[in-house]
């Protein structure tokens, strides 16, 4: 059965003092709480990964990386390795954020190779993807979504989405306090699972969580999250706040 989860993107936010005093807050609120089946994950700069896989131990949050080079080793000056993160013992990765794929120019072919070296280095991938507001006015959105997993992932066997989550984040709804609303996440999250189904079968395609973001507040995640094919959501603005992220958290 897939689970629920709740991922917290720092981005670049949070110095190691900060990151100590959210990750002690979330510990803290989540200890007593039901989470439901919820998983619940942070994900914090590359410079605090350590220091935060260390104050999680004995706790049910998981540490996530935001970003990962494709190259095990070598000549990239300022990039960070799949080895590397697990040897501070990160376990999963986001890959194909919409601010890697804008302003780092991540392309979709990058990402499959990216994909593939977390995969075979047994880190968990959470997949990002989502439509730009015109391709939504176009019409669209559908289409670039289908792409987008065709070409990162559709490479893949399927044993391999045992250790996939993938992520839908429509652009135009990211750090805009715009929200897609719950009825379009349900479509769009119907219809990744079907693309999904009709390529790997609806084993594969129901055990699948996906996740929606952009814009995921208190105010609204319990409506989100109680769409049929919304599995939880990576949240960016309101996973900066304990009080916040607790609140989306125990939303299921
Ligand atoms: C994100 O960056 O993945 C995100 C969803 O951000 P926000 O929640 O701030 O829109």
């Amino acid at each position: 059965m897939r689970k629920n989860i709740v991922a917290g993107n720092w981005k670049m936010n949070n110095d190691l003092k900060a990151t100590k005093k959210l990750v002690k807050q979330i510990k803290k609120s989540i200890k007593k709480a039901e989470l439901n089946n919820t998983r619940v994950i942070v994900a914090p700069t590359y410079v605090n990964l350590a220091t935060a896989v260390k104050r999680v131990k004995k706790s049910k949050i998981e540490v996530a990386a935001q970003n990962m080079h494709q190259a095990s080793n070598g000549a990239f000056t300022g990039e960070i390795s799949a080895s590397m993160l697990k040897g501070v013992g990160v376990k999963i990765v986001i890959l194909g954020h919409s601010e890697r794929r804008a302003y780092f120019g991540e392309t979709d072919a990058l990402l499959a190779e990216k994909v593939n070296v977390a995969l075979s280095n047994k880190l968990e991938v959470i997949f990002c993807f989502g439509e730009e507001l015109a391709d939504r006015k176009a019409g669209k959105e559908e289409s670039v979504v289908e792409s987008q997993i065709k070409n990162a992932l559709f490479h893949l066997g399927a044993d391999a989405f045992k250790n996939i989550v993938l992520a839908y984040e429509p652009v135009w709804a990211i750090g805009t306090g715009e929200t897609a609303s719950p009825e379009q996440a349900q479509d769009m999250h119907a219809f990744i699972r079907k693309t999904l189904a009709d390529k790997y079968g609806n084993v594969v395609a129901n055990n699948v969580s996906i996740l929606y973001g952009g814009s995921v507040k208190p105010a609204n995640a319990k409506e989100i999250f109680s769409k049929a094919d919304v599995d939880g959501g990576l949240i960016g603005g309101a996973a900066l706040k304990a009080e916040d992220f607790y609140a989306i958290v125990t939303a299921f």
